[in-house]
């Protein structure tokens, strides 16, 4: 369905339907529900908003990369399920609320009618630009992570859960701006000067690296994140130990 509304590409689509029956085989209906309202809930979210005009944008539709990025570790996760159900939906939940978070913020962030700063510094740039944040952005990352992390709390009955994976879904996002400001590369277009996230400009022509880790780009800051959101769940999970 979602690509014949054009919002994953063929391979992403492949990547999204290994990730859901991994989630599925691992934790059942349950970690399946917490990626559906991942999915939805992302999909209404971004339904309307004008693309991103800033930065040299990859194009509406999502590729396989953009998928495993968001949902691999949520997929990782959830194969913990087999051996413990509990700790499988916590783990997928926080990692799903991680992507929810920024998927959320993106879209609420792009109908926002104040310019973005840098999460870091607070320097005015443009939409679009990675690590650049507005109020309205961050408040609908803040509910999307809350709407995922209620799906994982009543799934898995742990009502701790809830704002866990609240907390840990926003502070991924956090990481994920701090993280596109600092560490992400960034590129400028040889031939007409833009700025650019990619290595080869949308007009074709190649970037020529201005800061920041080249090979570090969106897709990857997204799995750091992710990973991060992932690590702290599992020791919230010891301090926690809602096992009994
Ligand atoms: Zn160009």
């Amino acid at each position: 369905m979602a690509y014949r509304a054009a919002t994953l590409t063929g391979s992403g689509a492949v990547a999204a339907w290994l990730v859901g029956a991994t989630v599925l085989y691992g934790t059942g209906w349950a970690g399946g529900g917490v990626l559906a309202a991942f999915f939805v809930s992302s999909s209404l979210a971004s339904r309307g908003a004008p693309p991103p005009s800033g930065v040299d944008p990859k194009g509406d539709r999502r590729d396989h990369r953009q998928v495993l990025a968001n949902g691999g570790v949520a997929a990782a996760a959830a194969l913990l399920g087999l051996h413990d159900s509990r700790l499988g939906l916590w783990l997928l939940t926080c990692a799903l609320a991680a992507a929810a978070a920024d998927t959320w913020a993106t879209a609420t962030g792009a109908r926002s009618a104040a310019s973005p700063r840098l999460i870091l510094g607070g320097r005015m740039v443009p939409p679009g630009t990675s690590g650049g944040i507005t109020p309205l952005g961050t408040a609908g990352g803040a509910a999307g992570a809350t709407v995922v992390a209620a799906a994982g709390a009543i799934g898995a009955g742990i009502w701790v859960l809830l704002p866990v994976a609240a907390l840990i879904g926003f502070g991924g996002m956090v990481l994920d701006s701090v993280l596109g400001a600092v560490a992400q590369g960034r590129f400028r277009c040889a031939g007409c000067a833009e700025p650019s996230e990619w290595r080869v400009h949308r007009c074709g022509h190649p970037t020529v690296h201005q800061g920041g880790l080249a090979w570090l780009d969106n897709d990857g800051v997204n799995l750091t994140a992710g990973l991060a959101a992932a690590g702290v769940a599992w020791a919230a999970w010891v301090w926690l130990c809602p096992c009994s």
